[in-house]
């Protein structure tokens, strides 16, 4: 017997779609990180309960969301970031897809608080039910974003059983929370696990400031080893360090590349980066690097996949090429013990 089409639920529809973007504690860090870098914060606390299982909250001094937008906040395809086709080809934003939140709320209980410059007072939201219909009302919150996501997955048991121990997604958590931070050495970060601080950046500016940040984030011995890396043609920029071939790690875990600010996991990339360092490498071995590209948005489509880890260059072949000769030139400034140049 057939059955009759139904709708699904925005509770179940958002469920759904949420399994692509919420797999762990973790992505939810990212895309909550993403909306307080969207909304201009300049300083971001995370605070984690038993690797985020039980508590991630998260609090901004951005822009904050005004409070009739607070139910739209949690519904989904609802964003502030984009109006059109167009808008999405130029995005300069981290996210513009209007589902996270609404993809976290559906699996999750949630609580959004904002409170924006002109407003008395914050105003607070909780999605609730099948139909996410939003309660709204007043809360105390300085300038700025409050999410609190408590019980991840407490309604969906499938996913819950995926998760691993809390040290494990709190590790998770914090490689994010390290990324992001390397991104953005103008933003303060702090974050702490089961009340305890285990990172703190402090705003760092200007290219010192990034330094600084590369520094903290993947250790003093790989800045003062690495090889600068910087080449422009037109508007697309590369630069960055590139980790000392001695400086090698059993896993790739080193290796951060950001285009246009957001990080990305791009075989076209790390295949170009890896093929620079030729021989230099024992089998095996992962270099470290951290690759910061600066293009036209129009030259680089974000929307292949919902986490947005994936991005597909319109010039992939001519990219990587540029990317090899750059970090190979690089490497060829270190001392010739090092980093010869293959002479076949
Ligand atoms: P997206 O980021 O793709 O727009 P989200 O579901 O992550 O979708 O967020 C929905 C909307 O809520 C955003 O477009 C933004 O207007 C608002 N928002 C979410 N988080 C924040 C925040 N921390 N500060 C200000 N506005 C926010
Ligand atoms: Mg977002």
């Amino acid at each position: 017997m057939t059955s009759r089409i139904e709708i699904l639920s925005p509770r179940l529809a958002n469920q759904i779609a949420a399994g692509e973007v919420v797999e762990r504690p973790a992505s939810v860090i990212k895309e909550l990180l993403e909306n307080a870098l969207d909304a201009g914060a300049t300083r971001i606390d995370i605070d984690v309960e038993r690797g985020g299982v039980q508590l991630l909250r998260i609090t901004d001094n951005g822009h904050g969301i005004h409070p009739d937008d607070l139910p739209l906040a949690l519904a989904r395809h609802a964003t502030s970031k984009i109006k059109t086709l167009d808008d999405l080809a130029a995005v300069m934003s981290l996210g513009f897809r209007g589902e996270a939140l609404a993809s976290i709320a559906s699996v999750s209980r949630l609580t959004l608080i904002s409170c924006q410059r002109d407003q008395d007072n914050a105003w607070l939201a909780f999605a609730e039910g099948a139909g996410m219909q939003v309660e709204v009302r007043p809360a105390a919150l300085d300038v700025g974003t409050r999410v609190e996501v408590r019980d991840l997955f407490f309604n969906t048991p499938a996913r819950r059983r995926f998760l691993r121990s809390e040290n494990t997604e709190f590790a998770h958590i914090d490689e994010t929370v390290r990324r992001v931070a390397l991104a953005r050495p103008d933003v303060a970060v702090r974050l702490t696990h089961n009340g305890k601080t285990v990172r703190n950046f402090r705003i760092a500016d200007g290219k010192e400031g990034l330094a600084e940040r590369v520094s903290a984030v993947l250790g003093r011995s790989f800045l003062v080893t690495a090889v600068e890396a910087e080449q422009q043609i037109e508007q697309q920029r590369i630069f960055g360090w590139i980790g000392h071939p001695e400086q090698h790690r059993a896993q790739a875990d080193g290796q951060y590349v950001f285009v246009n600010g957001r990080a990305i996991r791009d075989r076209v990339v790390n295949h170009a980066i890896r093929s620079a360092y030729e021989e230099s490498l024992p089998k095996g071995r992962a270099p470290c690097w951290a690759l910061f590209i600066e293009m036209p948005a129009e030259l680089v489509d974000v929307n292949v996949h919902p986490t947005k880890h994936e991005v597909r260059f319109r010039h992939a072949r001519w990219m990587h090429d540029w990317i090899t000769q750059t970090v190979r030139e690089s490497l060829q400034r270190l001392p010739e013990t090092v980093a010869q140049p293959v002479s076949t």
